[in-house]
């Protein structure tokens, strides 16, 4: 018989989080949704709670999680239902739970992240401002305690399946000249540019091929997402940045490759569906059924690539700046783009004002060494900060 694998989903009322429960209620027999956790959604954490019956669940918010509490009553369910930044620390280290699906969205899932490399779970890693904002004190976390990392991103599954099965995180030694990460371009990846002033967060967040949550979606249409993944690749493979090539694809069927010495490029391919990446995370080594139809290459007809233009996407350039001053700048980057994609979704600021805001954030915050998890959250509230003057000084 198999052991069952106790599973924490670290915002499971979300994007990824909807898509994890999917691939678990495919398989009971192997996966339990041991504890859910969200930022304030009482309605759908319910409907989450009466299906799959978690032992915990966790809100946020103190008074949804008393709403939580009083309805899960009604409904008779066992579950425990806690509040605060210290229980979603604790579901994602209790001793019963065996892997993490870090997936909530943001700065805001940095400390259950590290949580749950600290106490040496498998962390499927969703949330990539993790690594962004802390790269070398989160590979050093998971390293010491024996956790195991597995990228949910779907590029990074993609570079993370067709990499040799025992890479050590050298390039050289495994033959690998480069790795080509794939990026769709977004929805105004052929826009006349003077028409990007006017773009609404409607517009925005209507992502030609995928379907994920607000923040991303605006990332992926300014490519500053492209950016953090870039970083993202950096820190999981131990690739230096001139390694690391943008090619877009804008069918989103391969979703990254890796170049070797010998001329080979292995690519990872399939409907662009975030299932795959989550199964194939959630049941490695094996592979398991994820509810993904298969890829049809006579639909698909054909791959094109091109290569991304800098002026367009200035994001794209800044987080290049980011990784290559290293220390505070990639956390100050990330706090800046959150504080500029939440004020353009509440129509407060422009689409293009974006990449001036983080630009205008980056050159007011002095570079810093980052050697503790203290100086990360000190520099994404510095950054906030800055941000916040930057937008009130604009008004
Ligand atoms: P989403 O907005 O759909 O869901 C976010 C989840 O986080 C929700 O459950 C929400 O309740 C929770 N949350 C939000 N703020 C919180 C807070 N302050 N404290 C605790 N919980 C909070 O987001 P998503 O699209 O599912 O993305 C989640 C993460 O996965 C992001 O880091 C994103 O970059 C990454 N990711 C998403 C996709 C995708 O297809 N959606 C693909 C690759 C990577
Ligand atoms: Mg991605």
């Amino acid at each position: 018989m198999k052991t069952i694998r106790k599973i924490t989903i670290l915002g499971s009322t979300g994007s990824i989080g909807d898509s994890t429960l999917d691939v678990i209620a495919r398989h009971p027999d192997r996966f339990e949704a041991f504890a859910l956790t969200a930022n304030n959604n009482v309605e759908k954490m319910l409907a989450q709670c009466e299906r799959f019956r978690p032992r915990y669940a966790v809100l946020l918010n103190p008074e949804s999680a008393t709403r939580l509490t009083e309805a899960v009553h009604a409904a008779r369910l066992k579950t425990q239902v806690l509040s605060g930044i210290e229980s979603l620390e604790y579901v994602a280290s209790l001793p019963e739970v065996d892997a993490v699906m870090a997936a909530i969205v943001g700065a805001a899932g940095i400390l259950p992240t590290f949580a749950a490399a600290r106490t040496g779970k498998l962390v499927l890693l969703a949330n990539k401002e993790t690594l962004v904002m802390a790269g070398g004190i989160f590979m050093d976390l998971v390293k010491r305690n024996n956790a195991t990392l597995l990228p949910i991103d779907s590029e990074h599954n993609a570079i993370y399946q067709s990499l040799p099965l025992h890479f050590n995180g050298n390039l050289a030694a495994s033959g690998i000249s480069r790795i080509l990460l794939t990026a769709s371009g977004g929805p105004f990846r052929r826009a006349p540019l003077d028409t990007l002033e006017q773009v609404t967060p409607g517009q925005a967040c209507a992502h030609p091929n995928w379907s994920m949550g607000q923040k991303i979606s605006v990332d992926s249409a300014t490519m500053m997402n492209k950016g953090l993944e870039v970083i993202e690749a950096h820190w999981l493979f131990n690739a230096p940045p001139e390694k690391i090539e943008v090619v877009i694809h804008p069918q989103s069927v391969i979703h990254s490759m890796v170049a070797y010495v010998d001329g080979s490029v292995i690519a990872q391919l399939g409907n662009p569906d975030m299932r795959t990446p989550i199964a194939h995370a959630m049941g490695f080594p094996e592979r398991i059924n994820s509810g993904v139809s298969a890829l049809d290459m006579f639909k698909v007809g054909h791959l094109d690539f091109e290569a991304p233009d800098l002026d367009r996407f200035p994001c794209l350039r800044l987080a290049y700046r980011a990784l290559a001053a290293g220390g505070n700048m990639p956390a100050v980057l990330n706090a800046a783009n959150e504080v500029a994609v939440e004020s353009f979704l509440a129509e407060r600021m422009k689409f293009t004002a974006i990449p001036v805001m983080i630009e205008q954030v980056m050159n007011a915050v002095p570079q810093a060494a980052m050697t503790t998890l203290d100086g990360v959250l000190e520099a994404d509230a510095l950054a906030r900060h800055q941000a916040r003057e930057w937008l009130a000084a604009q008004s």
